[in-house]
């Protein structure tokens, strides 16, 4: 195949693609038992469930703990009493319909509500109800948001997940951001190379969008979410090598999840690989206090601690992640915690005036969230 006179093979590409088979009820799964069954379709009429035949059968469902099972089975927990829709107030940052702005070189388009399988314990999860209107698939206002906006260098193609999208939608999106000087930088942020890696494998149309757009001039990064090793399975990892042969910059973020990858041994073994692979672990996110989430938080100074230990036992190219919530205010950095102080950093923030600025906590234990930690003054 050629494109722009440039020969590369993908003869990982067959004949004819694989398609998943998407589940959309809990009673469809025979390996749930019965008597669960009307229960958790109850939990999935409230946070929306959905996956596919290839994510499904990583689970071993001898295993009642099995982490492939906690991210995607629905669970009863979930209708606990916890957190808030939009635990970050993403909402406050819309600047018009599927568009936010929060930081100044950076803009998110919302650009579609679907994913490929739902995270039980998604931050989104809002945005996958009746009566949002956050997403738009329309996005000709937030490009010409972008274009009048100068200090965007950076665009975030989201939602939902952006390569559920058709290869030719997302073509249209990503020639007109190409044709913004301003626009270096233009990210995905996809769990697909997770739920169903032959969205990659198995598409030329969207292989040969990856090799024409990103360029030395604006890059297209893959902003991956794996959350266990269990899932970089050998298409998966496919997936990942095809993208970095087609120039595409790929790199992993995702939140330290109770039940999936609440251990430094799981999170150690995840950073080496995604580090082998050409994916390096960017973010690892505190997991926000959103509805529906009391079952899969884990305190802060818990998911540093866990973070840091995972740290230690990777090389240094494994290890440049960082450790944030993704607070209203910005992106908090954890960077180390004492028998009695948190130490702390605005690695983004919202007002320019606190960008880089130094927080100095009490330590407490049970926090789930900035909003509950006291300042030592
Ligand atoms: S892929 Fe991302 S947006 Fe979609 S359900 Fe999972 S966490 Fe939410």
């Amino acid at each position: 195949m050629s494109v722009d006179g440039a020969s590369f093979n993908l003869d990982v590409v067959p004949s004819r693609p694989r398609r998943v088979k998407y589940v959309r009820t809990v009673s469809q799964i025979s390996e749930i038992p019965e008597d669960q069954k009307a229960l958790l379709e109850q939990v999935a009429q409230r946070y929306v469930f959905r996956a596919n035949d290839y994510y499904l059968k990583l689970i071993d469902w001898s295993d009642p703990d099995d982490p492939i099972k906690q991210l995607i089975i629905p669970r009863v927990e979930e209708l606990e009493d916890f957190g808030k829709l939009d635990a970050s107030d993403e909402g406050t940052h819309t600047v018009s319909r599927g568009v936010q702005h929060k930081y100044a070189d950076t803009v998110l388009l919302l650009c579609n509500e679907v994913c490929g399988a739902y995270c039980r314990y998604c931050f989104r999860k809002r945005l996958f109800m009746d009566d949002n209107d956050e997403t738009t698939h329309d996005v000709s206002e937030g490009l010409a948001y972008i274009r009048r906006h100068h200090e965007v260098t950076d665009v975030l193609l989201t939602g939902g997940d952006p390569l559920i999208m058709s290869s030719r939608r997302l073509r249209e999106i990503i020639f007109e951001l190409s044709k913004i000087p301003h626009v270096r930088i233009i990210r995905i942020g996809t769990k697909m190379p997770a739920f169903n890696p032959y969205r990659v494998l198995d598409d030329p149309d969207l292989q040969e969008l990856f090799r024409r757009y990103s360029t030395s001039d604006c890059r297209i990064y893959l902003m991956a979410h794996f959350d266990h090793p269990r899932e970089l399975t050998e298409p998966a990892i496919e997936g990942i090598m095809l993208l970095t042969r087609l120039g595409v910059q790929t790199v992993n973020q995702c939140p330290v999840i109770r039940g999936v990858n609440d251990d430094a041994a799981v999170l150690a073994e995840m950073f080496e690989t995604l580090s082998t692979i050409g994916c390096p672990q960017y973010y690892l996110f505190q997991c926000r206090p959103t509805s529906g989430n009391a079952a899969y938080e884990i305190p802060i100074v818990r998911s540093f601690q866990l973070f840091d230990e995972a740290r230690r036992r990777v090389s240094g190219l494994s290890r440049r992640a960082r450790f944030v919530l993704s607070h209203a205010t910005g992106k908090v950095e954890v960077l180390g915690i004492d028998s009695r102080r948190m130490y702390c950093r605005y690695h983004r923030a919202k007002n320019a005036a606190d960008e880089g600025r130094l927080m100095l906590f009490k330590r407490d234990d049970e926090a789930y969230w900035l909003d509950q930690l006291v300042s030592c003054s």
